[in-house]
């Protein structure tokens, strides 16, 4: 049984794809949103892991904000329904400033929703065109504003830096607003152009100029001191968060590798030794959850299910909607424990819980790659209460794609 569940859904429909997008989500095409949500709340009800009562939700996309009350309403109860939402359980949906307007977030919060992700990405108008972003930075401000009347008092904030044309002034003005808003949570990444956007095609040809490297590490410089002064704690590679509690506990699961599950179109699922992903195409996803929930009322209709109609996910059939399944070695496992472990910046690789899950010590499987790190200074042994985790050091924060690429 996994005692500790959590729960990502997936909502694969935005108003328009920003420039930067790779994710797997639909543009126009969220009329098809009614039919989906019947398609992933079967999938919900139907999946038969022997798991404990939900801990940790969370509704991305996508656009999950395209959905009105009712429509999260149905999500949750069969979540309740099939697995159970526990009393303290972090609920997070992911909200774009330009679909909601401030009765969806009293909606929300009466629907017990307690952490909201809003995707700003800049609070400058300029960067906001270029990305393709539906929204104003006026918006965005009067969306904070608006979540917090509703008594929102755990949002984390999006943002974005080494934007097209953007300088060490513009990303400033962004940590200003920081300041003045004081989410207790922030995702900032550096941009990343993704091969087949739009960004990436204007970049390549010349139609707009990135920042150099230097720039965009003064960029991260100065954001880990600014927010540092405020009193944020860098706790993961891209995230931050004002004290422990406000650190994501869902992101949490997946960096220390433990085990989720995942629904709706796209969503990646991980349990013991295997990982999934069910199919990304949204009508052949509708459709197969449409034929399987038919099959299952005509079997349960004619008496041939004993467990009351959940699919079995065994080895010949994971879950209802799934497109392909990664059986991990034991090695696969480990490395991956060591690359989740090593982002968060305070936690870090726990030598205790790796030893617990493996039976061996990390120096026993990883002795020459973890002494080349330390020799480099790129990480350090740090005692904690159950023994020492594995850190990165902030020479290595920059540096963090070598870290990880040790245990490649
Ligand atoms: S809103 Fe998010 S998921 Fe949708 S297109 Fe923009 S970046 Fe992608």
């Amino acid at each position: 049984m996994i005692d500790m569940t959590a729960v990502y859904v997936h909502i694969p429909f935005c108003k328009r794809r920003c420039t930067y997008c790779d994710f797997i989500t639909y543009a126009n095409l969220d009329a098809m949103l009614p039919e989906y949500l019947e398609a992933l709340q079967d999938e919900i009800l139907l999946a038969s892991f022997d798991v404990a009562e939900a801990k940790t939700i969370y509704i991305g996309g996508g656009t999950p904000s395209l959905m009105n009350k009712k429509q999260i309403a149905g999500i949750l109860d069969c979540i309740r329904q099939r697995f159970g939402i526990s009393e303290d359980a972090e609920i997070t949906i992911e909200a774009n400033p330009g679909t909601v307007h401030a009765d969806f977030y009293k909606h929300i919060r009466d629907l017990g929703i307690n952490r909201l992700s809003l995707g700003v990405q800049s609070f400058d108008d300029r960067d906001l065109k270029v990305l393709g972003r539906i929204h104003t930075s006026d918006e965005a401000l009067a969306s904070f504003e608006q979540a917090r009347k509703a008594g929102f008092d755990n949002i984390s904030i999006d943002l974005i830096f080494g934007l097209p044309e953007q300088t060490l002034a513009g990303w400033r003005k962004n940590l200003a607003q920081v300041e003045r808003l004081m989410p207790e949570h922030l995702s900032i990444y550096s941009l990343i152009l993704e091969p087949g956007t739009l960004l990436n095609r204007w970049v390549e040809r010349g139609l707009v100029a990135l920042p150099d490297d230097d720039l965009v590490a003064d960029m991260f410089e100065e954001t880990l001191t600014f927010l540092s002064r405020l009193g944020y704690v860098y706790y993961e590679i891209s995230s931050w968060a004002l004290g422990e509690s406000k650190e994501s506990r869902h992101n949490k699961v997946y960096w220390r590798a433990n085990e989720y599950l995942g629904f709706g179109a796209g969503a990646v699922g991980r349990v013991g030794d295997r990982r999934w992903r069910n199919m990304a195409n949204v009508k052949e996803y509708i459709l197969k959850l449409r034929q399987v929930a038919r099959s299952i009322k005509v079997e349960n209709a004619l008496g041939l299910l004993s467990n009351g109609g959940f699919v079995q996910k065994t080895d010949a059939d994971l879950g209802s909607a799934v497109a392909e399944v990664e059986n991990l070695s034991v090695q696969e496992q480990m490395r991956e424990m060591m690359m989740l472990g090593l982002r968060m910046t305070e936690e870090g690789l726990s030598e205790p819980a790796f030893y617990r899950r493996f039976g061996r010590l990390p120096d026993a499987i990883f002795g020459v790659e973890i002494e080349d790190l330390l020799k480099k200074g790129l990480v350090a042994w740090h005692p904690f209460e159950d023994g020492r985790h594995l850190v990165m050091t902030p020479k290595a924060y920059l540096l963090g794609n070598l870290v990880f690429r040790a245990f490649v």
